[in-house]
């Protein structure tokens, strides 16, 4: 069994980038992300301080604008269009869950498609199904890069792929569609769940739920991915697959944390000097 070591490749990622952005600098452009954090959930509060800490990291100019919890939709709306036109913002991310009081989808699709470093704007959602270049949501795309890392080919094998989300499961699906795997999606109404992990060469599960994938629902040898990340009673952070007799039985398996979750951060890095590189041509 071989352990996906997303620390590692996240790190290695994240100084690439760092080069890329001293290359864009001697061309007089300054990579910038803009961040929209609304309220005081701690989790995204922590994930703001993360995303901001790793552009310090590549020296990508960073902003955070953080707004109160009762905000108005309308406001946040003028935030982004001020984003939207500000030539030296070239990603712009609304950091989720927003509050029950505003329309997430509605915001989403307020940002420029060529800023949604997030991939969440129905444009790119639909250029991801169409296999055409998009800017794609950071997680799934950083288990398509670890597959890549480890020469794990999706193509031709049998995927089941557990949680189906608008940004975790259904855009993990287009990523392996795209990559010529053949993709079986399970979600809460999938009414016999191991009857689909237990022959797939490949499991990938992002739920929130500890626990969740047993050994007894992989095959030998199959590849398991966990995207989940969980807090345990006494604190700890562990994700949805029974690590320790599941990576008895498969090839390769990543662990939480240190997997898929620094991924996520080295490919908001990779999209958003994607999106500073369209500067250089315009
Ligand atoms: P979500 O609540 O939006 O979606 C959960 C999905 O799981 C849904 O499709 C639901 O139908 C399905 N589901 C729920 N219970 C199930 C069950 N018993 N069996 C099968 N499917 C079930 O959550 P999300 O935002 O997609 O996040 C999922 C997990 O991934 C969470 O643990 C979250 O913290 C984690 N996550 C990790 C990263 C990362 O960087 N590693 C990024 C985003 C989300």
């Amino acid at each position: 069994m071989e352990i996906l070591d997303g620390r590692a490749l996240s790190s290695e990622i994240k100084a690439r980038c760092k080069e890329d952005v001293a290359k864009l600098k001697e061309r007089g452009i300054t990579p910038g992300l803009a961040v929209i954090l609304v309220g005081d959930d701690p989790a995204s509060h922590t994930y703001v301080a993360m995303k901001e800490k790793s552009c310090k990291e590549v020296g990508i100019y960073s902003i955070v604008h953080k707004m109160p919890e009762d905000i108005s939709q309308d406001k946040i709306l003028e935030t982004i269009e001020m984003m939207n036109q500000n030539p030296n913002i070239d990603g712009i991310l609304l950091q989720l869950p927003l509050p029950e009081h505003i329309n997430t989808q509605k915001l989403l699709s307020a940002i420029d498609p060529q800023k949604d470093v997030d991939g969440f704007h129905p444009t790119n959602v639909g250029k991801l199904v169409l296999g055409l270049d998009a800017f794609a949501p950071c997680t799934p795309l950083g288990v398509m890069e670890l597959l890549k890392k480890y020469d794990i080919d999706p193509k031709g094998k049998d995927v089941c792929v557990v949680g189906a989300s608008n940004i975790v499961g259904k855009p993990m699906m287009n990523l392996l569609l795209n990559a010529n795997a053949t993709v079986d999606i399970c979600h809460i109404y999938t009414k016999d769940l191991a009857a689909h992990t237990r022959d797939a060469d490949m499991v990938i599960v992002g739920v929130g739920k500890i626990g969740l994938i047993t050994a007894d629902m992989v095959k030998d040898g199959a590849i398991v991915i966990d995207i989940g990340i969980n807090k345990t009673e006494d604190g700890k952070i562990v994700g949805d697959v029974a690590y320790e007799e599941v990576s008895k039985k498969c090839s390769y398996i990543t662990p939480v944390p240190g997997g898929v979750g620094p991924m996520t951060i080295a490919m908001l890095m990779q999209n958003t000097v994607k999106s500073a590189k369209r500067r250089v041509d315009a």
